[in-house]
């Protein structure tokens, strides 16, 4: 695969990540700064969800994933994956972050983070992040790190997204896609995938950018391919969706699919059949 990385950091933004850090310049993170001490996530409280997250990956893939450290950081709206640069011996290994109320209440939220409050809502004595919310976010992430490692063309993944995008003999993406009866599952499926990327601070039924494939404002600094790579996957793995994983794997084409052999667990794939 072309490194297209080059010197810097390549950020992947969280899939419900659109107002800007203000924290720290996420983009440009110096390495020889990075700290060392730093507070990971409670392995205690999140035992379980990660173990639902790293299931749904590849038997060859799990110990390495599961070897990513989950930081928390004041600076991240939700959640983020940073793949370091293998050319430079002094980076840091590719690590998530995750919002710093990860493991709390939203009694914390009334005296801190108004975003993370404004996402999920004012209910009392939940947790911020509650575990399926912690982990989407987390196989998303996850995600990018195993297209990274495992080094798919991201490059013709993209390509061939577009065409299965503008595929036109499956219909139009309707407004009201999910429950519209005449527009035929592909079809339901690409309208949510475009929903997640680029529908969700706009008008769907005037924001017709899935059709050029245009990446967003907050996409802008995005390798193409990347976010759709994790949100499809994500789309192919996770349980709590609208529809069952079988049917998920049957609205997507078989050249898509095979891009996920190798870091989807084969048993999962399998289903298709
Ligand atoms: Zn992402």
């Amino acid at each position: 695969m072309q490194n297209k990385r080059g010197k810097n950091k390549v950020l992947f933004a969280a899939m419900l990540n659109l107002i800007p850090c203000t924290g720290c310049n996420r983009f440009d993170i110096p390495t020889n700064d990075f700290p060392t001490n730093r507070d990971y996530i409670s392995q205690e409280n999140n035992a379980d969800m990660l173990e639902r997250a790293l299931i749904k990956f590849d038997p060859l893939l799990r110990q390495y994933l599961s070897s990513i450290p989950i930081y928390k950081c004041e600076c991240i709206d939700v959640a983020a994956a940073f793949i370091g640069d293998p050319t430079d011996p002094n980076d840091v290994f590719p690590y998530i972050e995750v919002n710093e109320y990860w493991d709390s209440t939203l009694g914390n939220y009334y005296s801190g983070n108004e975003l993370v409050g404004s996402l999920l809502g004012p209910t009392t004595s939940q947790p911020v992040f509650q575990d399926n919310f912690k982990e989407e976010l987390i196989a998303h992430e996850l995600l990018h790190i195993a297209q990274d490692h495992t080094n798919v063309d991201i490059e013709e993944f993209y390509r061939k997204i577009v065409v299965w995008y503008k595929t036109t003999e499956t219909g139009t993406p309707s407004p009201a896609g999910i429950n519209n009866g005449q527009y035929n599952g592909t079809n339901r499926l690409k309208y949510i995938l475009w929903w997640d990327l680029y529908g969700k601070h706009g008008n769907p039924e005037e924001d017709a950018k899935w059709r050029s494939m245009e990446y967003s404002e907050r996409y802008k600094n995005s390798i193409p391919g990347v976010e759709e790579f994790a949100y499809i996957g994500s789309k192919i793995i996770l349980p709590s969706e609208e529809w069952r994983i079988k049917d998920r794997l049957l609205e997507l084409p078989i050249d898509i699919i095979e891009y996920y052999n190798g870091i989807i667990d084969p048993k999962i794939l399998r289903l298709r059949e």
